[in-house]
Parts: structure tokens; C-alpha cells; sequence
């Protein structure tokens, strides 16, 4: 029988989880995102439904009310994420494992939850200067958000231990080779990981 795990991508703002992601859903047609829900506004090329839920505070304290998120966080002050219990299970009534993006204390409380089940990955940048140029590289940011974002990267950036596994983003095709290597090794032999 279908037993459906999750992997569990974490990483200060810009270290390059978005693309490790991305790359693993292209390659693996039995994983499958976990679209969470979001308060901050849609970028430019961002689709609702596919990337986020875009939804007002008002419909996120309702899905708080309601028990709804697996757990939920204010990532930035005044901006809310949270990973819908609903999505986990569209996604497991498909036969597809779950690959969920999450802020470094959203990936470690979803991994508490599921614990054998899941296997949380943290993305190391090489360093903090490099995660600044591609978050500016990436042009998607205000100078405000920018900041924000590096504010909150100085204290993630050191949480890595607490992970299953630490993946260092310097070379992109190398990071790639290893998230593919872990997601194979966890989805045939998870129990090396259980807490
Ligand atoms: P995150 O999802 O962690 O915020 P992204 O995946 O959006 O990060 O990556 C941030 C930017 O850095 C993007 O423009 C991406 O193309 C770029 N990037 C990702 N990995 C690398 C890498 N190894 N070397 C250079 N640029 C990278
Ligand atoms: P961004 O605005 O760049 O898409 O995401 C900002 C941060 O929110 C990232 O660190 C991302 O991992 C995190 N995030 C996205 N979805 C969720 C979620 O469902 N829960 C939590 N806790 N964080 C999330």
C-alpha cells in the first residue's frame, strides 16, 4: 500500500530553495507541491493556485479559526504562511509524496508533526553576502523587503544542525544532484531519518 511522506524544504529568503523545488517537481512525477497559503501579495509571473493561495488576513484567520493549517507562521511582520492540512491530503489521495516550502520554524514544526514521515532539508547559501546578491539578482524584492529578508537570513542561516540534512547551494547543478539523491534515498528507506 501507498504510504505518502513529505519533504520539507527550508532556507533563509534567497539561499535557493524555490529552485531546488522546482527541479525536483520537474523531475519526479510523484511528488507533488504543497500549495500554502499567503497574505503577502502576488508577484509578477506568480499564479494563485499554483504557487500560493493569495487570500486576505481576514480568509487566513478564518482558516486559523477553523483549524485548517498544519501550522501557519507570521514569516515578516504583518505577512502570514501557512500549510493547509487539505493540501497533504489532496496530495496523498493522488499516491504522490508531498514536497512543501517553508520558513527554517514552519519546516522543523511540520517534521515535530509527521516525524518519520517526513524529512526536513535546510539550504545553506555559502554565505551572506552571496544570499544578498541573488535575492538583488532575482529582482523580485523592494529595497524594503530586501531588508527584511536579510534581517530574518542572519539568524536562519546558522539553523541548519537542527535539520536531517544540510544541502549546500554554491554550485546549482551539484544541489540539484543532491536534493534528487535525498529525495530517492527518503522515499525508499525513510527510516535512517526517523526521530
Ligand atoms: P528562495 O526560494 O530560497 O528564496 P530562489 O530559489 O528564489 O530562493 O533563488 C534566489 C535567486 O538565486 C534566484 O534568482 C535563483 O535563480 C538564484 N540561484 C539559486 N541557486 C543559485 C546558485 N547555486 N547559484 C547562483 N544563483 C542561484
Ligand atoms: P516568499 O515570500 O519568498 O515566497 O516566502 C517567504 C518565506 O515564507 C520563505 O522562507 C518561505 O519558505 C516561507 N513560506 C512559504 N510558505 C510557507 C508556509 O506554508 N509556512 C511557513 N511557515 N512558511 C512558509
Amino acid at each position: 500500500m501507498f504510504e505518502g511522506k513529505i519533504i520539507i524544504f527550508s532556507a533563509p529568503s534567497g539561499a535557493g530553495k524555490t529552485t531546488l523545488v522546482k527541479y525536483l517537481l520537474a523531475h519526479n512525477s510523484d511528488l507533488a507541491f504543497s500549495v500554502s497559503a499567503t497574505t503577502r501579495a502576488c508577484r509578477p509571473g506568480e499564479v494563485h493556485g499554483k504557487d500560493y493561495y493569495f487570500i486576505s488576513k481576514e480568509e487566513f484567520e478564518k482558516h486559523i479559526a477553523n483549524h485548517d493549517f498544519v501550522e501557519y507562521e507570521e514569516v515578516y511582520a504583518g505577512t502570514y504562511y501557512g500549510t493547509l492540512k487539505s493540501e497533504i491530503e489532496r496530495i496523498w489521495a493522488q499516491n504522490k509524496h508531498v514536497i512543501i516550502d517553508a520558513d527554517v520554524k514552519g519546516g522543523l514544526n511540520i517534521k515535530k508533526q509527521y516525524k518519520e514521515r517526513a524529512l526536513s532539508v535546510f539550504v545553506q547559501p555559502p554565505n551572506i553576502q552571496i544570499l544578498e546578491q541573488r535575492l538583488r539578482t532575482r529582482n523580485t524584492d523592494s529595497e524594503e523587503s530586501i531588508r527584511k529578508r536579510m534581517e530574518k537570513a542572519i539568524s536562519e542561516i546558522t539553523f541548519g544542525e537542527k535539520f536531517d540534512v544540510v544541502i549546500l547551494n554554491d554550485n546549482l547543478d551539484k544541489a540539484c544532484a543532491e536534493a534528487q539523491a535525498v529525495y530517492e534515498r527518503f522515499k525508499n528507506q525513510s527510516s535512517q531519518y526517523a526521530s
